[in-house]
C-alpha cells in the first residue's frame, strides 16, 4: 500500500491545548467526525465546555503580557519553529484533510496544506519587521497587539482559515483562543502538534473544540475577550458581531460572497471559461471567494455555455484518495442537502439546466453533488443572490459593460470576482467600478500578501499580508 494515500492514522483526540498542555476536558462529551466521502465516522474529538472557554480565555491572558513584550524578532523566530514544524507534517494534513473534509489529496496537498505554510511564511516575515512608528505633528503615533484573540473557524480550507488568524495574531503579539470547526477539527490538532513541537510559550496559542451555539458562542461572548475573528456565514457573523457589540470588542468578519466572472466580448473565452469553471468547482465549490456567477456578453454567449458543459464533463466525482479524482463529495450530509434544495429551487425558478442536476450519476455512497450549470439565470432569482457553497454554476448574459457591472454588483455581497478582456485597460476600468474587496484580471494569480476580505455583507477588516497584521493591532497616539 502507498502510505502517503492512505488516510491518517490519529482520528481520535481526548485534550483541549491550554497553557502549552494537553489537558482533559471539563465534560466526557465528544463530537465525531465524518468521512464525507463514505459517510462512515473515523474519530471523535472533545465537546467543548463554557467553563473550559473560560479557562483557555484565562491562559491566554496571562500569557499576554509577555507575549506582547517579546521582541519582533524573537517572535518571527517562533513562528519560523512554527513553519518549520507544520511543514514537517504537510503530508498528513493533505491525507487529514481529504479525510475529514474530502478534498481529494492532489488539491488537499497543493492548497489545504501548502496555502496556510505559504501564509505562515509571509507572517515571520511580517512579525520580523513590523509597521514602522510615524509622527504626526507633536504626536508619536504606535501600533500595539489588541490583546486575546477569539478565533472561529470554518471547515472548508480548515488549516488555512486558522493559520489566516493565528498567525497575524501571534505576529502582531497577540495571544489566542482557537475555535475550529467541528466539522474538521482534526486538522487544527495538527497544528497543535507543531506548536508543541516548536515549543511555544505556554497559553499562546489554546485549543477548545465544540460546536458553535456552545463553544464559539461563549468564545465571541467572553468579556475577556478583545477581538473576535470569525470566518464563515453571513448570518453566524451577524450573531457574533451582536456579541461582541455588547462589550464593544473588536470583530473581523470574513463571511460569504457570490462572486461575478465578468467575461467581456473581446475575452480569450477558452481562458476565461477554464478557469472560470475551476474557480467555480474549486473544493466542490465550498470556496468563499467562488466565482459562482459567470456573466457573458451575448454575442459569446452560446460559445460560452458549450464550453461550460465541455469543461465541467472533465471534473470526474469519486474517492479523494484516488488519484484520477477531481470533485470529492460536499462536507457533510447537510450541506449536500442544502445544495441539493438550492438546485430545485433553481429549477422550479425556471433556469436552464445546462450541465448536472438532480439525475446525473453518482458515486453509490458518501454527500456527493454533480457539478451543474444554469443558464439564463435571472439576476434577481435565488441562485443569483444566494450563496449555495457548492458545485453549482449560474451563468447570466449581459449587453454592455455597464449591464455587467450592474449586474455583478446586484448582490448583498462583495468578495471576490473576475474581470477577462483582450484590452487590460477596459478590464481594469470594470474591476474598478465592482463592488468587491479582490477582482482578478484575466486570471491574475492569488497574492498572499493581498488584502483579502470583503465589501458590503461579505465581512469586515481584512485578513493577510500586512493588512492582515494590521487588523490585531490598536493604535495609540503618544504627544510630546
Ligand atoms: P457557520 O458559520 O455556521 O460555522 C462557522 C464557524 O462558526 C464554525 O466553527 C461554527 O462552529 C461556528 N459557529 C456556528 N454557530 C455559532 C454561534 N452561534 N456562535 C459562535 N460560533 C458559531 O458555517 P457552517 O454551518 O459550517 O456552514 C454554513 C454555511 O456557511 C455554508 O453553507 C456557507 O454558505 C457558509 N460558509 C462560508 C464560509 C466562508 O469561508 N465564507 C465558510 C464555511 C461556510
Ligand atoms: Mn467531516
Amino acid at each position: 500500500m502507498d502510505l502517503a494515500a492512505a488516510p491518517p492514522a490519529l482520528l481520535t483526540r481526548r485534550h483541549l491545548h491550554v497553557a502549552g498542555d494537553w489537558v482533559d476536558p471539563s465534560s466526557g462529551d465528544t463530537i465525531p467526525v465524518e468521512n464525507p466521502a463514505t459517510g462512515s465516522i473515523v474519530g471523535e474529538v472533545p465537546a467543548g465546555t463554557p467553563a473550559d472557554v473560560d479557562r483557555a480565555v484565562a491562559a491566554a491572558r496571562a500569557a499576554f503580557p509577555g507575549w506582547a513584550a517579546t521582541a519582533p524578532e524573537q517572535r518571527a523566530a517562533h513562528l519560523d519553529w512554527l513553519h518549520a514544524a507544520l511543514a514537517a507534517r504537510a503530508d498528513e494534513i493533505a491525507r487529514t484533510v481529504a479525510t475529514e473534509l474530502g478534498t481529494p489529496l492532489k488539491l488537499a496537498t497543493r492548497v489545504q496544506a501548502g496555502l496556510p505554510l505559504t501564509v505562515l511564511r509571509t507572517m515571520v516575515d511580517l512579525a520580523a519587521r513590523p509597521a514602522a512608528e510615524h509622527t504626526v505633528g507633536n504626536s508619536l503615533v504606535v501600533r500595539e497587539p489588541v490583546g486575546v484573540v477569539g478565533a472561529i473557524t470554518p471547515w472548508n480550507y480548515p488549516l488555512h482559515q486558522v493559520v489566516a488568524k493565528v498567525a497575524p495574531a501571534l505576529a502582531a503579539g497577540c495571544t489566542v483562543v482557537l475555535k475550529p470547526s467541528e466539522l474538521t477539527p482534526l486538522t487544527a490538532y495538527l497544528l497543535f502538534d507543531a506548536i508543541t513541537d516548536a515549543g511555544l510559550p505556554p497559553g499562546v496559542v489554546n485549543l477548545v473544540p465544540g460546536t458553535g451555539p456552545v463553544v464559539g458562542a461563549a468564545l465571541a461572548a467572553h468579556p475577556d475577550v478583545d477581538l473576535v475573528s470569525f470566518t464563515g456565514s453571513t448570518a453566524t457573523g451577524r450573531r457574533i458581531a451582536h456579541l461582541a457589540a455588547e462589550r464593544i470588542a473588536r470583530v473581523s468578519l470574513e463571511l460569504g460572497g457570490k462572486s461575478a466572472n465578468v467575461v467581456l466580448a473581446d475575452a480569450d473565452l477558452p481562458t476565461a471559461v477554464k478557469v472560470g469553471v475551476g474557480n467555480a468547482l474549486l473544493n466542490s465549490g465550498q470556496t468563499c471567494t467562488a466565482w459562482t456567477r459567470m456573466l457573458v456578453h451575448r454575442d459569446r454567449y452560446a460559445e460560452a455555455l458549450d464550453l461550460v458543459a465541455a469543461a465541467v464533463a472533465g471534473y470526474r466525482l469519486g474517492d479523494p484518495f484516488d488519484p484520477a479524482t477531481r470533485l470529492g463529495p460536499l462536507a457533510s450530509a447537510a450541506q449536500a442537502q442544502r445544495v441539493r434544495d438550492h438546485v430545485d429551487r433553481a429549477l422550479a425558478d425556471g433556469a436552464r439546466l445546462v450541465a448536472g442536476g438532480p439525475d446525473a450519476p453518482l458515486p453509490p455512497q458518501g454527500h456527493f453533488v454533480a457539478p451543474t450549470v444554469f443558464a439564463d439565470v435571472h439576476p434577481d432569482s435565488a441562485l443569483a443572490q444566494e450563496e449555495v457553497f457548492g458545485p453549482v454554476l449560474a451563468v447570466i448574459p449581459f449587453a454592455d459593460t455597464d449591464e455587467a457591472v450592474a449586474i455583478a454588483n446586484n448582490s448583498r455581497y462583495g468578495l471576490a470576482g473576475a474581470v477577462w478582456s483582450a484590452d487590460e485597460e477596459a478590464a481594469l476600468a470594470v474591476a474598478r467600478r465592482m463592488r468587491t474587496g479582490q477582482v482578478d484580471v484575466n486570471g491574475g494569480a492569488f497574492n498572499p500578501l493581498a488584502p483579502f476580505g470583503g465589501y458590503k455583507q461579505s465581512g469586515l477588516g481584512r485578513e493577510l499580508g500586512a493588512y492582515g497584521m494590521e487588523e490585531f493591532t490598536e493604535v495609540k497616539a503618544i504627544q510630546r
